[in-house]
Order: C-alpha cells, then structure tokens, then sequence
C-alpha cells in the first residue's frame, strides 16, 4: 500500500526526539481518525510557533523580540550569570524560583564522540558578554553528565584568572542525570546548594 501523504508525516514525526518509527505511525493514525478542526489547529498551531518564537539574541533562550523578558528585566540580579546547555533549562530553573540572575544558553554540550567541540556552542557569545558585563559569578548548570561535567570544565578553564566565582549545580541530581526531567525540589535544593568549581581560577 502506498500512501505519500501517510509516509511523509511518518517520516517527519518520527525525525523528532523521543518519537520512532512505531509512535510516528501511531500519532498519523490518530491524526487521520480525530476532528479535522484539530489537525487544522496543529498545523497552525506549528506555523505560529516558528512565527513568534525566535532565540534571544542576548542569552539565547526563547523570546518573543530581539531580548527576551529576562534579558530585558533589570530588576534581575545583573552580577549573576547562570549557563544551560539548553533552552528548555532556562524553564526548568525558573521554575525553582531559585535563581534571580541572568543567563547564557550554550546550545549543547561538548561531545567529542557527536562531533560537537566548543566552536558549535554559544561559547564565543559567552565570552563577548564576559568581557562587556562585570559578572559576579558564572553558574555553570549544564548537565551532571559527561558532556555537561567536561563542558564546566572547559568554561571554568577557558576563563580562570579573571576574578569570577565559578559555582557549579551541586549532587542533588544524579550523575548523569538532566536538569530537564529532575523535579523541582531537587533542582532547587542544587542551585541553592550550588558549589565553587574546584578547579576554578
Ligand atoms: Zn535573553
């Protein structure tokens, strides 16, 4: 049986994260089975997403104009900079309500064996606002992963000597855990907790 349409969508749902091959055609099929109205909604529903969402151009998180809210919020502690692999981590802590400061969205980690080393991160952005804004503290909560633990440490090496305190999220969230899907007692208690970075100039 040869249906594009049917294989195109399939194609596309199951290209996104957390989705193969079997929930793709799952998700199709409802699709084709629910209120045509809703598969309208959704379609726009996308469309719209790409329209009014765009990265900040300070930070990197999600924004509705050039800054976003946090970045335009000078009522926000401006000495306090906290750096995230992902955008999504932005919500994650700010759902704590732990942490009043700014923050710096990398795009990633470093991962050798991905082939992402650190030109693919947001890292010379990092470095712009480094050396244009007085920081008291760079908070690096990437990931207590491999990844997120040789990214920190990459950072705090890349700027050791310059007079920052380097603080890093601390054990709350198990090691090789991520920020994304740790609840948020747990993330609170980390960043309330959070530690200087050992090997931190
Ligand atoms: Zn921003």
């Amino acid at each position: 049986m040869h249906f594009p349409a049917l294989e195109q969508l399939v194609d596309l749902l199951g290209s996104l994260p957390g989705i193969g091959k079997k929930s793709a055609r799952r998700i199709a099929f409802h699709i084709l089975k629910s209120d045509p109205e809703n598969s309208r909604r959704l379609s726009e529903s996308v469309l719209r997403l790409r329209q009014e969402v765009r990265f900040c151009k300070q930070c990197g998180g999600l924004a509705e104009a050039d800054l976003c809210h946090i970045c335009s919020d000078t009522a926000r502690d401006q000495s306090l900079l906290c750096v995230v692999e992902e955008p999504s981590d932005v919500f994650s802590i700010e759902d704590t309500g732990e942490f009043q400061g700014l923050y710096h969205v990398l795009m990633g980690a470093l991962s050798p064996l991905d082939g992402i080393g650190p030109e693919d991160l947001r890292l010379k952005e990092l470095s712009e606002r480094i050396e244009q804004h007085p920081f008291r503290e760079i908070f690096v909560a990437t990931n207590p992963t491999l990844e997120g633990d040789a990214t920190a440490h990459y950072i705090s090496e890349m700027f050791a000597n310059r007079g920052f305190r380097f603080t890093r999220i601390s054990h709350g969230i198990a090691t090789g855990a991520s920020i994304e899907y740790a609840d948020r007692g747990t993330l609170a208690r980390s960043i309330r907790e959070r530690k200087a970075l050992s090997d931190a100039g």
